[in-house]
């Protein structure tokens, strides 16, 4: 199980940065349970001295797929390894909203960041109208086709995939587990397809979409659900504990 908190652009500054991520260590180390905090690039630093000795990993929320060179605004996967990171968060339906990120990017991202020892937790997931028009299915499948298809993967503990409905991210209602549930099976089959059954099987799917305390024992209860992509209530340390302690409670 793996609980991952996107802080999105909140406590972007150090002090701020410092202040959750050290609310975090204290009450979110629970043992069956990994747990990641992903702050802005701002926080990164001050977020990884924060959680110094603490068994919480530390995450960006996207990074450039070269090394380095003319990308003006861009960071580099070989920096956020240097600053602690183990995850980055790939494809977040933000990202393809407001900055026109595509599929082909993110397997190009996915690509570096395994080349680079970090582990993409890649966001997949459909849009209100593209579910009720019964394309869930189709969309979702495309992008993991596209994003992760060509990836060679021979370790299933290297890529996290993250189901978020974007009709569920940040509205506070949340999907059915049923509906997570179906989608989440889809998600494992088309992994197995890609990468075989022992690897595509092993991945760890998160749900994300307006998870809390309240609703997350009904999701993490779900046989392909393997933890939770947490957007507002990674906000508050305690939340983000309660939601850690109904993870291990599942996961026991
Ligand atoms: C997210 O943006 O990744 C997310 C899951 O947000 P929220 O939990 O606020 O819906």
């Amino acid at each position: 199980m793996l609980i991952a908190g996107n802080w999105k652009m909140h406590c972007a500054a150090p002090p701020k940065a410092r202040e959750l991520a050290g609310g975090v260590a204290e009450v979110a180390s629970e043992p069956g349970v990994q747990v990641a905090v992903c702050p802005p690039f701002t926080g990164l630093s001050a977020a990884a001295e924060a959680l110094d000795g603490s068994p919480v990993h530390l995450g960006a929320q996207n990074m450039h797929a070269e090394s380095e060179g003319a990308f003006t605004g861009e960071v580099p996967a070989g920096a956020l390894r240097a600053l602690d990171c183990r995850y980055v968060i790939l494809g977040h339906s933000e990202r393809r909203q407001y900055y026109g990120e595509t599929d082909e990017a993110v397997a190009e991202k996915a690509e570096k960041a395994l080349a680079s020892e970090l582990v993409p937790i890649v966001c997949v997931g459909e849009s209100l109208s593209e579910r009720e028009a019964g394309r869930a299915q189709e969309v979702v499948g495309r992008q993991v086709e596209t994003a992760l298809g060509g990836l060679s993967l021979g370790d299933p503990s290297r890529l996290v995939v993250a189901y978020e409905p974007i009709w569920a991210i940040g509205t506070g209602e949340s999907a059915a587990p049923e509906q997570a549930q179906e989608m989440h099976a889809f998600v494992r089959e088309t992994l197995e397809g890609q990468h075989g059954e022992a690897v595509g099987g092993a991945v760890q799917l998160l749900y994300g979409g307006s998870m809390k305390p309240h609703n997350a024992e009904a999701l993490l209860s779900q046989p392909d659900l393997d933890g939770g992509l947490i957007g507002s209530a990674s906000l508050e340390a305690g939340s983000f504990a309660e939601i850690v302690a109904v993870a291990e409670e599942v996961a026991a």
